[in-house]
C-alpha cells in the first residue's frame, strides 16, 4: 500500500506522539521553574504557550529542544530523546538571539539551519540547497534570498528565522515569541503561514503574549504556571477568561 508523506506522518503518530513530556521538572540552581509538567503534541496541532513573564515558556521550549536537561521526568520527540531527534525540530528563537549585523545573505543564513544535517566538514550538497530554497519559498522570501540579513525589516527577519527552522525539514516547530517587533498585518500573515504549515502535518508550539491572535489562529492553548495549569482547545476559551487566568498567577 502507498501512503502520502503527510498521511504516513499522521499514521505513525497514532503510535508515537510528536512530543511526549512526562512529569518534567527543570531547575535553575535551586529554583524550580517547571514542576511536574505533562504535555503531548500531535502532528497538525498549532499550540499557543501562554503565561506571565518569567513563567517558564522559553525554558519549556528549550527543554523540548534538548538545550536544557530536565532534573527529572522524560521528554521524547517522535519516541526519541530531543538530542537524537534534533533534526526533526525547527526552533525559531526570539529575534535578538540571532546576530543580524553579521554580513550574510538570506540564503546563507537559512543554510545555517542545515548545519546539523550537513556537519561541519562537508560542503552543502544539491539536496541541501533544494531544502534551503524550498524553505525560503515556503516562508515567502524568495525575492529576498540574496539580500543581506541586516537590511531587512522586523517581519522579513521573522520569515528568515522561520525559513532557517524549516531548512532541516522538521516535524516539530518551536516558536519563541515570534511577533516581537512585527506589525499587525505582518503578524496576521505569519499566523496564516503557521496555520497552513500545521495543516500540512507539522506540530507547532508557539510562546506568545498575544491572547487574541492565539485564540484566533491556534488550535489549543497551554498555560504555563509551573506545569501546564491550563490546557484546552482554543474554541472553548475567551480572551477575558485567558486574561483572568493570567491575573490569577
Ligand atoms: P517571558 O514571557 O518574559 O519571555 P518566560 O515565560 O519565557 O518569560 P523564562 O525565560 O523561561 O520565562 O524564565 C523563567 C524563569 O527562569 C525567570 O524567572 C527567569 O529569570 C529564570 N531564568 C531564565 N533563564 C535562566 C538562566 N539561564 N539562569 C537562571 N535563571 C534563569
Amino acid at each position: 500500500m502507498r501512503y502520502s508523506f503527510t498521511s504516513s506522518i499522521q499514521d505513525s503518530a497514532v503510535q508515537t506522539p510528536l512530543v511526549l513530556a512526562q512529569d518534567v521538572r527543570v531547575h535553575y540552581g535551586h529554583r524550580e521553574i517547571i514542576s511536574g509538567l505533562d504535555m503531548k503534541v500531535s502532528p497538525g496541532e498549532f499550540i499557543a504557550l501562554v503565561g506571565a513573564n518569567g513563567a517558564g515558556k522559553t525554558t519549556l521550549l528549550r527543554t523540548l529542544m534538548g538545550l536544557i536537561s530536565p532534573s527529572s521526568g522524560t521528554v521524547s520527540i517522535l519516541g526519541r530523546s530531543p538530542i537524537a531527534a534534533r533534526e526533526k525540530i525547527g526552533y525559531v528563537p526570539q529575534k535578538h538571539y540571532f546576530e543580524w549585523s553579521f554580513p550574510i545573505t538570506v540564503k546563507d543564513a537559512v543554510l545555517t539551519g542545515r548545519t546539523r544535517a550537513i556537519g561541519w566538514f562537508r560542503r552543502p550538497s544539491t539536496d541541501d540547497w533544494v531544502s534551503v530554497f524550498r524553505a525560503i519559498e515556503r516562508s515567502g522570501i524568495t525575492h529576498l534570498q540574496d539580500r543581506v540579513v541586516g537590511e531587512l525589516s522586523g517581519g522579513q527577519r521573522q520569515r528568515v528565522l522561520l525559513a532557517r527552522a524549516l531548512a532541516s525539514d522538521p516535524s516539530l516547530l518551536l516558536l519563541d515569541e515570534p511577533f516581537t517587533g512585527v506589525d499587525a498585518p505582518t503578524q496576521d500573515s505569519l499566523n496564516e503561514l503557521y496555520t497552513s504549515l500545521a495543516e500540512e502535518g507539522l506540530g507547532i508550539v508557539m510562546s506568545t503574549h498575544d491572547m487574541l491572535s492565539a485564540l484566533t489562529h491556534c488550535s489549543r492553548i497551554c498555560g504555563v504556571r509551573g506545569n501546564l495549569a491550563l490546557d484546552a482547545p482554543a474554541h472553548q476559551l475567551s480572551v477575558e477568561e485567558l486574561h483572568r487566568w493570567l491575573r490569577e498567577a
